[in-house]
């Protein structure tokens, strides 16, 4: 059991949801995601609205919203693995006010490859298996491999949200990766290869900058 604190980067569709599990996984530490926690609580009363409102549009969800769910799930784990978290260069300040992060990774992908990605994304209802019109599509169209639950597109993931998405990352959260750049375990990876390969160089990255992985 490690107690690393590890913070993945990347735009909408880099694949940190995928890596992120795995990495969780094969270090025995926590999966923090701010996008799967807010869509779990989409419908949640707060004094700015519900998540949903600003999700369905692809704008961020207010800082003291996401602020809280994160800081809840930082104190409750030992090690974790944070996606999709910090979005903005005022979450990036809180972040670094509440716990010290040990290594920093941000994967690289072209948003042309991005928006190709997202939009043929389908997701299955039942166990939220990813599959891709496209690169990996189900043996029995709109069905689930594992499950044989149907398969749904994320409301976020049509061509004009996904558009909006990627210009929110641009604008707003492009600044917190050059907030991080300057981190004493920063890196880059290219996410634009298969999943495995970014796994095998995000593991590499971990097993020699983890504390006692
Ligand atoms: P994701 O699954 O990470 O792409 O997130 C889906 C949506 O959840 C985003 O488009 C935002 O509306 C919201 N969201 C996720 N993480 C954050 C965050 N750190 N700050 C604000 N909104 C967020």
């Amino acid at each position: 059991m490690t107690t690393g604190h590890v913070l993945l980067l990347g735009p909408p569709g880099a694949g940190k949801g995928t890596q992120s599990a795995r990495v969780a996984d094969s270090f025995d530490i926590v999966h923090i995601t701010t996008g799967d926690a807010l869509r779990a609580r989409k419908d949640m009363e707060t004094e700015f609205g519900t998540p949903r409102e600003y999700m369905e549009t692809g704008e961020l969800v207010p800082d003291p919203v996401v602020n809280e769910i994160v800081k809840a799930a930082i104190d409750a784990a030992d090690g974790f693995i944070l996606d999709g978290y910090p979005r903005n260069r005022e979450q990036a300040a809180y972040l670094d006010e509440i716990t010290e992060l040990d290594v920093v990774i941000s994967l690289e992908v072209s948003r042309e490859e991005l928006l190709l990605r997202l939009t043929g994304r389908r997701i299955c209802e039942d166990c939220g298996t990813n599959f891709h019109v496209e690169f990996t599509p189900p043996e029995t169209e709109d069905t689930c491999d594992d499950c044989g639950g149907g398969l749904v597109q994320r409301e976020d993931d049509s061509k004009e949200t996904v558009e909006e998405r990627l210009n929110v990352f641009e604008e707003t959260t492009r600044p917190v990766i050059e907030h991080y750049r300057s981190h004493k375990s920063f890196h880059e990876i290219d996410g634009e290869r298969s999943p495995a390969e970014v796994f095998e160089s995000i593991t590499t990255v971990l097993e020699s900058a983890l504390p006692g992985s």
